[in-house]
């Protein structure tokens, strides 16, 4: 990959070790040839795998012994820098820590807040095209000083070849907008800006891939500025630790959750809490998004405050991108925040910060954005030339050159234009910068979705394929499978090719084709999608297979909450069938019991329901409700004993719990059927409701008990924002095999 500062590595290696001969970066990897004593070539290979550049990954190293001539010196090659095929771009870079020690004694970087070397630094957001050189990229307006372009061309120094190095002489500035006008000079704008944040500000700051709004974590009247400033905004928001100490106070903390916190990629790690910040932080959930710092200001900013906690949350108006111009920064937040940070070097790559989690040990990520885009995913198929349009509500597209899978940052929401707007331009962004050249696009079977629109005006082949067999294509292309699979998607809302809404789908699946092994029964969905913002209606839908006429007299407490001409509507377009498309999603089923629960009214941000339900289950009873499974899945039973349980007032902890080991025992008991029938081993879970942990996690075990072996979408999300590269393994397999 480039940019993450391998060859000038190698080449102090090869230095360190009286070695001779050259490195090169050549379409299928790095080449090196070394000469030298054998015990000297063998400390090399230690040093290559002990020091690496912490960004670079090193997939395998093959070694051969050659004759050759003798070398006189050891070169960096020029190489095929500019060669079309070398196309990987490195994500952004978390400052590393000699740059935080450069921060206090080199000279002309003194408190400089946009140091960087070849190990660390911006990169994606600040690329316009490759070659990665700073020519094209948002540094190129900034003339280097004498000092740093010696450090650049000095191939001893840890900034050759740096593209973004800087100083306090040449560089990128920060200046702090506030009412009283503006301040240049860095203690002035720390000194205010911390002033502001300790007295219950807010303050708009100028990220990596966009602005951030930020307050105290613990002041509970500047956290609800921030959801008034945010507009309609009631997702937990993530917040900026100022060192581990200050994560593990108010979080517990694996060893696994610890090296993701602390790595370059520098996430929002979901973490349990321990200690309570703000209450409007994490909304009543029992997690907190803790992230540590990644930007020199970050780190200068908490050196001078006693704050240890800040939001630090995506700087946009409801479902709007993230902002990224300074313009519309300041005419958006400069009356809102009691301050805006600006920088004046532009953001060419608009990237939020990634969300990911721990499950067991290993890394389960949510949001692939920042540290992780634009690294490729490494497949098994040929997917060149392939543009997959992912799916509509949590956004990701993907684009496909060779082996390799380029996913994009997390877009976002396409019914918003904004956002669509967004879509349409980094996908033009990403064949340009891979040099792909589109030949077939997939997307969604959904009609309606935007994605599939833009896909059908391409003007390219188009493949359409349904929603579930991408999630668990997806699963399958990360870990290389191509076989027969027992697929479980579990799901919010995707289209079968029934016409009904699936999400609840036992598939047999390999990579071109499945079969729909079994499913949950359908139920209606008043009102369509917007069954999704009134959960208490898929509640309603489920107690009327059972309760029919009767269930107004039935005696718990959420029916009484329901008034009644909203319930008598439901009632109606249930039964004449009157907009209630019919479901066997998964995700309306966890709102249902939410909303009988009590746990989730109006839902005011996508999966509230399930996630409150996923964070009511307590300790104590194990065991399930009953299930039938002939031939589909039906969960009345299940529902007469919820109800009986909601009467005899169970705690709604065990109820929540109960309900989750039900879904356990579904999964394992047809997934034993599977392999009883199909003689298949290999499970692949996938879809968004797979995002409860509790559900993971004891789907995982128990199946591992029963000697499956296991299959979990992990470096691409496991929702709608993994879809993309489903879609691309799908088309790719399909393509194959029609050639
Ligand atoms: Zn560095
Ligand atoms: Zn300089
Ligand atoms: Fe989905």
């Amino acid at each position: 990959m480039q940019g993450v500062g391998f060859r000038p590595f190698i080449y102090r290696t090869a230095h360190r070790h009286q070695l001779k001969g050259s490195v090169e970066n050549r379409n299928d990897g790095v080449h090196i040839l070394v000469q030298g004593h054998r015990s000297d070539i063998d400390a090399f290979l230690q040093s290559i795998h002990l020091e690496k550049p912490e960004a670079s990954t090193i997939h395998s190293i093959h070694t051969v012994w050659v004759q050759d001539g003798s070398y006189g010196d050891f070169l960096i090659l020029p190489s095929s820098n500019d060669s079309k095929e070398i196309t990987q771009v490195s994500p952004d870079i978390a400052v590393c820590h000699e740059c935080l020690s450069d921060l206090k004694h080199q000279k002309h970087r003194l408190d400089y807040p946009f140091i960087n070397c070849t190990n660390c630094g911006p990169r994606f957001t600040i690329i316009q095209d490759l070659p990665y050189d700073r020519s094209q990229t948002t540094m190129s307006p900034f003339e280097m000083c004498s000092k740093c372009r010696s450090e650049y061309e000095d191939v001893m120094n840890r900034r050759f070849h740096a593209q973004p190095v800087a100083c306090n002489d040449c560089g990128p500035q920060y200046v702090l907008h506030t009412s009283g006008g503006i301040r240049k000079d860095l203690t002035d704008i720390l000194t205010k800006l911390i002033s502001i944040l300790e007295h219950g500000g807010t303050a708009a700051i100028k990220g990596i891939g966009g602005y951030f709004l930020a307050c105290d974590a613990t002041n509970s009247e500047a956290v609800e500025k921030i959801r008034r400033i945010k507009v309609r905004e009631s997702k937990p928001f993530a917040v900026l630790f100022s060192h581990l100490d200050a994560v593990r106070e108010y979080n517990n903390l694996s060893d696994a959750e610890e090296a993701l916190l602390t790595s370059w990629k520098r996430p929002i790690v979901l973490l349990n809490a321990r200690k309570k910040l703000a209450p409007g932080v994490s909304m009543g959930f029992p997690t907190i998004g803790a992230m540590l710092p990644y930007m020199p200001f970050h780190y200068l900013l908490f050196q001078r405050t006693h704050l240890k906690a800040l939001v630090l949350t995506s700087g946009n108006i409801s479902e709007e991108p993230i902002i990224i111009d300074d313009r519309q920064a300041i005419d958006t937040f400069g009356t809102r925040c009691d301050a805006v940070l600006t920088y004046n070097r532009r953001i060419e790559n608009r990237v939020d910060d990634s969300v990911t989690m721990v499950v067991g040990t290993t890394e389960r990520l949510l949001r692939r954005s920042r540290g992780y885009v634009p690294s490729p995913i490494f497949l098994k198929t040929n997917v060149n030339g392939i543009i997959a349009a992912g799916a509509e509500l949590v956004n990701c597209f993907c684009v496909g050159k060779g082996h390799q899978a380029f996913m994009s940052q997390h877009i976002g929401d396409l019914k918003n234009l904004e956002t669509y707007d967004f879509y349409t331009e980094s996908l033009a962004r990403f064949n340009r910068l891979f040099r792909v050249e589109p030949q077939m696009v997939v997307c969604d079977m959904h009609p309606d979705y935007l994605s599939t629109r833009f896909a059908e005006n391409s003007g390219l082949d188009l493949l359409q394929v349904q929603h579930h067999h991408a999630h668990i294509a997806s699963c399958m292309a990360e870990y290389g499978l191509d076989e027969d699979v027992i697929g479980i998607a579990f799901d919010g809302i995707g289209l079968g090719d029934d016409g009904a809404i699936w999400g609840g789908e036992f598939l047999k699946s390999d990579l071109s084709s499945y079969e729909r092994f079994t499913h949950f029964d359908y139920v209606p969905m008043p009102g369509g999608d917007a069954a999704t913002f009134h959960p208490w209606r898929m509640a309603v839908a489920y107690l009327h297979r059972i309760y029919a006429g009767d269930l107004r007299s039935l005696d718990i407490p959420f029916l009484r909450e329901i008034t009644d001409p909203h319930f008598q509507t439901v009632i109606q377009m249930i039964e004449k069938g009157i907009h209630s498309p019919l479901t066997s999603s998964v995700g309306r089923l966890f709102d249902a019991v939410s909303a009988m629960l009590g746990l989730c009214r109006a839902p005011a941000f996508h999966a509230e329901a399930p996630m409150r339900l996923e964070a009511a289950i307590s300790d104590g009873f194990d065991g399930h409700y009953d299930v039938e499974f002939s031939p589909t899945i039906a969960v009345d039973r299940m529902f007469e004993q919820l109800v009986r349980d909601i009467q005899n007032k169970v705690a709604v902890g065990v109820i929540a719990r109960k309900f989750h080991q039900t879904m356990v025992f579904i999964i394992e008991r047809v997934a034993t059927t599977m392999r009883d029938q199909y003689g298949l081993n290999k499970v692949v879970l996938s879809g968004g409701t797979f995002q409860n942990r509790y559900l993971l996690c004891q789907a995982e075990h128990r199946l591992r008990a029963l000697k499956f072996d296991i299959y979990f979408p992990r470096d691409v999300p496991c929702n709608d924002g993994g879809i993309a590269l489903g879609q691309l393994a799908i088309a790719s397999k399909k393509r194959e095999s029609n050639s």
